[in-house]
């Protein structure tokens, strides 16, 4: 039987797909082998990869002024693709940060230009969203790059910033959470495992008058020009992942789409929420208005406790709950394949638990 599975990446998958996969996995519709064999010039696959792109547009209304791009290495590798790309002749980039996340783009960004700091929530061990006014924004810079959610923190932005420069965004756990204005971006990234499908597979939407211009030393495999115009496949892509999500978007629309996700998303975050704040066993550290509706972190009363609650917890079919090894305590990670019902059976098992340690 499966169990409820709270990790942060990979993440839950719904389970609808996975069967749907598994009744698939040896022979795809007729074909007489499984996708996973299958030639990225085949029709079947191109078919399959051409749907998950229309159904990834449909989910966030792109425009045809973008790019949808499937690409690998992660978002740790858009983390060095993005200066790559966008530089231009500019020497610098402005990059805001809230995390553990931030910090890692900021320091690959370093590597190729100035990166100047424009906000930074560190003093208050980032639990917080810097206000916008006391951004020092610099108007010599190629574009501006935020974590519009910080994985680790649970930290989130409900509004996107309003910038002179192209805004680039790693979106990794909160792209298809909710709805997005993606006019108001130059490039969004993220690395698929948490709510797109399995690792392996990285979607980047880019705006396509940003492409073409890539440093003379961008390797070719991360010029987004390669890939927009080769339809991701200049060389051999991701198929398994790649047919995998277009599972996930197909499944995404079912449930009614990004307007209801995002209905279900706050539902289960503000029970969480809810319960951690009026616990006085739980706690969670982030400004109200700055709680991320993907991950949850949270303490308890001692981290004395930490270990009986994941035993327990695991036992209670509620898996992946331990935290971030820099930040420690627990964390719940609620994307959108994490039922409202598992929400429901962990509060319930954290009151229990409460009950019986308080
Ligand atoms: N950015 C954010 C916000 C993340 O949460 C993660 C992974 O958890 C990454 C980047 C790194 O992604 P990847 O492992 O795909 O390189």
């Amino acid at each position: 039987t499966r169990r409820f599975n709270f990790c942060a990446g990979p993440a839950a998958l719904p389970e609808s797909v996975l069967q749907q996969a598994q009744q698939e996995l040896v022979d795809w519709q007729g074909a007489g082998l499984s996708i996973m064999e299958m030639s990225h010039r085949s029709s079947e696959l191109v078919g399959i990869a051409n749907k998950a792109e229309q159904d990834f547009r449909d989910l966030l209304n792109i425009s045809d002024d973008y790019a949808v791009l499937f690409l690998q290495g992660g978002a740790s590798t858009q983390f060095s693709a993005v200066p790559l790309n966008l530089l231009g002749d500019k020497k610098s980039a402005d990059y805001v940060n809230t995390g553990q996340w931030s910090k890692k783009a900021i320091k690959e960004a370093q590597r190729f230009c100035d990166v100047n700091v424009v906000a930074s929530s560190e003093d208050t061990n980032f639990t917080t969203i810097p206000a916008f006014d006391s951004w020092q924004l610099n108007k010599d810079a190629a574009y501006l790059h935020y974590t519009p959610n910080e994985t680790i923190g649970g930290v989130e932005f409900f509004d996107v910033p309003d910038v002179d420069v192209p805004l680039v965004a790693d979106m990794s756990s909160t792209i298809l959470s909710r709805p997005i204005d993606v006019s108001k971006f130059g490039v969004i990234y993220a690395g698929a495992q948490k709510n797109i499908g399995p690792a392996g597979l990285t979607m980047t939407i880019v705006r396509k008058d940003l492409m073409g211009n890539a440093s003379a030393h961008c390797p070719t495999m991360l010029d987004y020009k390669t890939a927009a115009d080769n339809d991701s496949m200049y060389n051999t892509p991701p198929t398994y992942s790649l047919y995998l999500a277009g599972l996930v978007f197909a499944w995404l629309k079912e449930q009614g789409g990004l307007a209801a996700m995002e209905q279900l998303n706050r539902r289960k975050a503000e029970k969480l929420y809810s319960y951690i704040d009026n616990s006085g066993f739980y706690a969670n550290p982030v400004e109200l208005s700055s709680r991320s509706l993907m991950n949850v972190p949270f303490t308890l009363a001692s981290a004395d406790f930490d270990k009986a609650f994941l035993a327990e917890a695991d036992e209670a079919g509620l898996l992946n709950l331990k935290g971030h090894r820099s930040v420690g305590g627990m964390r719940a990670s609620i994307y959108n394949a994490v039922p409202e019902e598992a929400v429901d059976t962990l509060i319930n098992f954290m009151k229990d638990f409460a009950q019986r340690n308080g």
